[in-house]
Order: C-alpha cells, then structure tokens, then sequence
C-alpha cells in the first residue's frame, strides 16, 4: 500500500486537517502521480457538508488533479514517467454499458466511480486530489500540455469540462446568444468557451463588483440581476442561459429571460430541489436541461483545445491551510475565479 499525505473532513461537522490514509499499490494498468495543484470546486464544499447525499467520510475532497507521472505499471500504455498527467471526476467505470462506449462514462448505465466521496468495485472509498500522490486506472487518467501554466490547468478538469460539453452538445456559437448565470469557477470558464466559440456572451450575476472582470474575461455584456432596468432590457433574449448557481435561486425569473425556444442548462448542484412551474416554460415553448461533466474522450478533446488556444483557468493560489477561508469566501461568492492548491504545502 502507499502512504499517502492528505486533507480530511473526519465528519460532516468538521473542517478539512492532515490525514494520512492508504493507497492502493500501482497495478498493471495503474498510473501513479505525484500531484502538484489541485483546483477547489464548490462540489467539494456540497460533498463534504452532506448537501446532495450523505457522504463517506473521513472525506478528501479534490477533483481537478494534475501532477507529474512517477511510476507505471508493466502493462500500462499510453502514459511514461516524468510527464504531466490529469485526473477529474471519475476514476473508473463500467466501459461497457451503452454510454460507457460511446465515451460518456459520466452517465454510465452501471454508475461510474467518483474520485473521491464514491466506491471503487472491491467497495473500498476513494480518495481525492487534496492529497500528495494518486493511484489511477490509465483509461481515467487525461494527458496534460507543457505548454500551458500547469496551476491554471487544473480547473479545467472539472470547472472547464462541465462548461465545454453542454456548449458542444448544443452547439452554442455565431449567432446564438449566451448567458453565463454566476460568475465562480464553471461560470468563468462558461464566458471563456462561450466567447471561444463565438457567441455573444451575457453574464448575469448578483455581483456588481465582477463587472469589469466578467469583460476582461471577453463577456460582451453584463448584467446584474437585482437590477431591475438592467433586467428589464434583457427580458426575452437569450437562446441559452448556462446555470452555474450553487444556492437555491427563482427559476421563474431567469427562464423569462429566455427567448423562444430557449433552453435553460443546468450545470449548478442546489442542494434543494428547483420550483418550475408549467407556465414558465409553456409561453416561449422553453426547456430546462442538465448536464453531468464529461466523458474521458471529451475531457481530452476539452484539455487539447485549451491547449492549442490558450486557454486557462483564473485562479488563486493557496496554502493548503487556507482552505477553510477559501470555502468561506466561496460561500460569499468571492472567488476570482478559482482556488487552486499548491500541494507543496501539504
Ligand atoms: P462557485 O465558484 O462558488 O460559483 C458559483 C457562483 O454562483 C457564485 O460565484 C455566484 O456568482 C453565483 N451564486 C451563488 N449563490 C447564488 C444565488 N443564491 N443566486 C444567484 N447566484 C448565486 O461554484 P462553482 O465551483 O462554479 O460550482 C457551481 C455549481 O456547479 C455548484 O453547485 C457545483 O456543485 C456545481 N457543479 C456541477 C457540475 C456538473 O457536473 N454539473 C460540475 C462541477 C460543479 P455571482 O457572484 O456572479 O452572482
Ligand atoms: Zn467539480
Ligand atoms: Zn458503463
């Protein structure tokens, strides 16, 4: 077994503290990583305060995962020590369900493996990137470019997928206008895909104060949205809104913001259930959809874009010790745009 260094939530009641825990040894088909960042997603925070389900603790969270390949096992093909190497997610699934096979292994038929907060086959409890090293099946492990800054990487894992895939399947580009709900670490990511693909691109946000930001970051227009004139004058327009909202929040109000035949796409976790009544969606002839990550075929296609356009995550980064100060501030919504750990300070 390895031994391994990491942050916990013993209990739903507790703050994250050191804990050493066990890894499994590296099998044959088994890549093992040093991890050097990992990006703090606000799923970290509803997992470990038992928002969605109750969790499996001790609990260490962390989803969006790079590092440094330090050894392979025999039968292992597509990875060598020494280069990068990413982890989102998931770290395994069943691979041959229907959606398993088409590569959408978020949605396997026969429920994928959770990085961490989940169950591997033999029932053992998975551990996330909070930690100093990983153990993953290579088929779940993501090939990471040299050529960006490895930090702002990370979110892409989780932050950048989620928002890349609902974009591609319902191919948001020219001519199309985005609305980006929330600016946190999908919602940034949202304004920068969104523009990338050439959309124009609205955030709408409860922050006034993340303007000139949400412009810097290419959104052609921003709008807050206790404003009442601004709203007004956006009322009936948008061809999507992607929905980043973490907190309970009034689906009626933004669906009116969509035009006809707009589609409203859920990609925030409310612990709560969402309020949507018929009429909302029947005057326009609007849907409500969702969407889950993405598949390891569509991660990668996701890290190569990024990579041949420049693209990254906004972060800040942190000592391992502010991680609570962290969850606080993105409790208040003050996260510019995403928190990454810095695992040398484990
Ligand atoms: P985040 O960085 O905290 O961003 C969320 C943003 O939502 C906030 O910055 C804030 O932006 C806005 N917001 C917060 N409370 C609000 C409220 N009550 N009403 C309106 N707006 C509010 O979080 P994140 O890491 O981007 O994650 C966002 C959500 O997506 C979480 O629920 C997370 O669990 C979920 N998620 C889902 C998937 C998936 O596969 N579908 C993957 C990852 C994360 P403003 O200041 O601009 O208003
Ligand atoms: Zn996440
Ligand atoms: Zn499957």
């Amino acid at each position: 077994m390895l031994q391994t260094k990491g942050y916990a939530a013993q209990t739903v009641e507790s703050d994250l503290a050191p804990w050493n825990f066990e890894r499994r040894d590296v099998g044959p088909k088994d890549v093992h990583i040093e991890i050097l960042f990992c990006g703090v997603c606000h799923s970290d925070l509803h997992q470990i305060k038992n928002d969605w389900f109750p969790g499996i603790f001790p609990m260490v969270p962390g989803h969006e995962i790079v590092g440094r390949v330090v050894r392979t096992g025999s039968d292992v093909k597509k990875f060598k020590k020494g280069e990068l190497a990413g982890v989102g997610c998931l770290v395994d699934s069943c691979r041959i369900c229907e959606n398993c096979k088409q590569g959408l292994e978020q949605y396997c038929l026969n429920g994928s493996v959770a990085t961490y907060n989940g169950r591997a086959k033999d029932g053992s409890p998975t551990y996330g990137g909070y930690s100093n090293q990983i153990v993953v099946h290579e088929d779940f492990v993501l090939h990471i470019s040299e050529k960006l800054p490895l930090s702002a990487v990370a979110p892409l894992l989780c932050a950048g997928i989620t928002t890349y895939s609902p974009l591609r399947f319902w191919k948001v580009g020219k001519g199309h206008k985005l609305a980006v709900l929330g600016l946190g670490g999908l919602g940034h990511m949202a304004v920068k895909f969104g523009v990338a693909f050439g959309a124009e691109v609205t955030v709408l946000s409860t922050s006034p104060s993340k303007e000139k930001d949400a412009k810097a970051l290419g959104a052609h227009k921003f709008v807050v949205t206790t404003d009442s004139k601004q709203v007004a004058a956006v009322k009936g327009t948008f061809n999507f809104i992607l929905d980043t909202v973490s907190a309970k929040h009034d689906m009626s109000f933004y669906l009116s913001l969509l035009a006809t035949n707009g589609i409203h796409i859920c990609v925030g976790a409310p612990p709560e259930p969402h309020l949507i009544p018929a009429f909302a969606l029947m005057g326009g002839r609007k849907s409500v959809s969702g969407s889950g990550i993405g598949g390891l075929p569509e991660t990668q296609e996701m890290l190569d874009y990024c990579a041949d356009n420049n693209i990254v995550s906004d972060i800040e980064i942190i000592d391992i010790k502010y991680i609570q100060k962290a969850y606080e501030r993105m409790v208040r919504g003050d996260v510019h745009y995403r928190f990454v750990i810095d695992m040398a300070t484990l």
